[in-house]
């Protein structure tokens, strides 16, 4: 059992000022895993205050000065990775080889990639007598959901603490662990006090807190629209900066040329890492009509072949997080029988032989772009294949949609891949598997206005000053 009892503020661990406990479940068994606290409106307060008091003398460090902070992190962070991924495991169910592999290495990517930008940032650009400074924007609210509970945290603390911003971080209550432990190491690399605070607790009180809060200048938000827009509503009153990462269904074009067996499976296996829990998941896989039933054996097998169980075994998927999300996922499924598509793996329910544990069974569907299943955003391990004539239909399809995260692209020609990809209308699209931190993540449309990763993070937290007649 893992007790968190503490909120981390102005450099110290702090009892709530109203003690309340929340019971934290563990989705693999059911059981509860441990407690943290949940904050209130004056723990806030508090974080906010000492994130003001700081930002003074923060936003004045040298870049050296925050590079040596990272780089304390960074020691820690190496040390205690394998902490981190049981953390992630049992906080939200991930398979330990996930958790331990590419969740806690997103977290060292982008600490990594942090360090990399800040190190030849140009925060100062003269243009003739006029002067332009990148300047931190103060103090932010960070806030934070369950799926890649590592990554949606360090995209946003350390681009925020290498711009010089001082920050209140509020994360999930569904997995509160692995932010527990990155606070711990950001305190014992020596963060000043004020600079870093983390509050745990509702979102619709800590987190509407710090969205209303007068002191608080800019919000960072990856999570559902629904509440991206009620941030935005509640930040509107002050004029707050509003970062939205939000949700996706997002097109994997394969092309005619491609080695189906291999692409498909490939993509059906992606979809169904995380449990499938993950905003820039390839859900929506558009195949050409003329090879279909190639693309159906091949996605068939694949899902098949994804082994669910306890993520502490040699397993390919572990649960999704919660009853709630089971209960969702389940939904859609059984929508999508409703709706007609044509189920070709998976479907309702446990798999076998696991009847404790929010286990759903890798599920795919052939259907049409106008079905609910592919339309909204499940994040559950469901994928949907639709068939394309060629690719200007394959193009209209992807585009025919209100999010617009990420695309893929999968196949031999090169010029067609490339067309395809500047077609899209979305914030990144990845063609035969191309992985880039630098490269900026973020939506068009309804999957958000924000842009992270890579030096396009840092614009999220700094404002831009114009000095004329600053002289040559
Ligand atoms: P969510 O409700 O949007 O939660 C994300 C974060 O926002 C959590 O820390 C949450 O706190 C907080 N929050 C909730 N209400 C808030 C409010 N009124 N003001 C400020 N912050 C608030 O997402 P979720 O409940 O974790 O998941 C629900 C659905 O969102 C999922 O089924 C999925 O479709 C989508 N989702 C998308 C992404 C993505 O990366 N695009 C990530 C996660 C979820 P709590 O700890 O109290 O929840
Ligand atoms: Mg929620």
């Amino acid at each position: 059992m893992r007790h968190y009892p503490n909120f981390y503020i102005d450099g110290a661990w702090v009892a709530p000022v109203t003690p309340k406990t929340a019971d934290v479940i563990n989705p693999a068994t059911e059981a509860v895993s441990g407690t943290i606290s949940l904050g209130s409106v004056a723990d806030v307060d508090n974080a906010v205050a000492a994130a003001r008091r700081a930002f003074p003398a923060w936003s004045q460090t040298s870049v050296a000065d925050r590079l040596d902070l990272l780089r304390a992190i960074q020691a820690q962070y190496s040390r205690r990775m394998q902490e981190l991924g049981e953390a992630v495991t049992e906080e939200m169910g991930a398979p330990l080889s996930l958790g331990c592999g590419f969740h806690v290495g997103l977290g060292a990517g982008h600490l990594q990639t942090a360090i990399e930008v800040l190190e030849t940032f140009k925060f100062e650009e003269q243009r003739g007598a006029t002067m332009i400074l990148r300047e931190p924007i103060g103090v932010c609210g960070l806030i934070t959901p369950w799926n890649w509970p590592l990554n949606q945290v360090t995209v946003k603390v350390f681009p925020a603490l290498a711009t010089g911003c001082t920050m209140v971080l509020k994360p999930p209550q569904l997995a509160p662990y692995s932010a527990q432990i990155l606070a711990e190491m950001i305190a014992d690399a020596g963060v000043p006090a004020g600079v870093f605070n983390m509050v745990q607790g509702q979102g619709s009180v800590i987190g509407a807190a710090l969205s209303k809060h007068p002191q608080v200048d800019m919000i960072s938000f990856t999570g559902s629209e629904p509440v991206g827009v009620q941030i935005s509503k509640d930040a509107a009153d002050t004029v707050k900066r509003v970062g939205l990462e939000l949700g996706g269904k997002s097109a994997w074009v394969i092309l005619d040329d491609a080695d189906m067996a291999a692409n498909v499976g490939a993509a059906t296996a992606g979809m169904m890492v995380n449990a499938g829990q993950t905003c820039s998941a390839g859900s929506r896989l558009l195949v050409p009509n003329a090879r279909l039933e190639e693309a159906v054996a091949a996605a068939t097998a694949a899902a098949n072949g994804v082994t669910v169980g306890d993520p502490h075994g040699d397993v390919g998927m572990g649960p999704v997080v919660s009853k709630a999300q089971w209960n969702i996922v389940q939904g859609y499924i059984q929508k999508g029988l409703d709706e007609g598509a044509r189920l070709i793996a998976g479907g309702p329910g446990r798999p076998d032989g696991l009847d404790k544990g929010y286990y759903c069974k890798p599920t795919v569907f052939v259907t049409t772009n106008d079905t609910t299943i592919a339309r909204e955003e499940i994040f559950g391990p469901v994928l949907v294949i639709i068939g394309y004539d060629d690719l200007d239909h394959a193009v209209a399809i992807a585009n025919d949609s209100i999010f617009g995260l990420g695309g893929y692209v999968s196949g031999r020609d090169t010029d067609a891949a490339r067309s395809v990809a500047r077609r899209m209308r979305t914030g990144a699209v990845w063609i035969n598997g191309g992985f880039d931190f630098h490269a900026p993540f973020g939506g068009y449309k309804r999957s958000g206005n924000g842009r992270e990763w890579g030096a396009f993070g840092f614009d999220e937290y700094l404002e831009i000053k114009a000095i004329s007649g600053f002289g040559e």
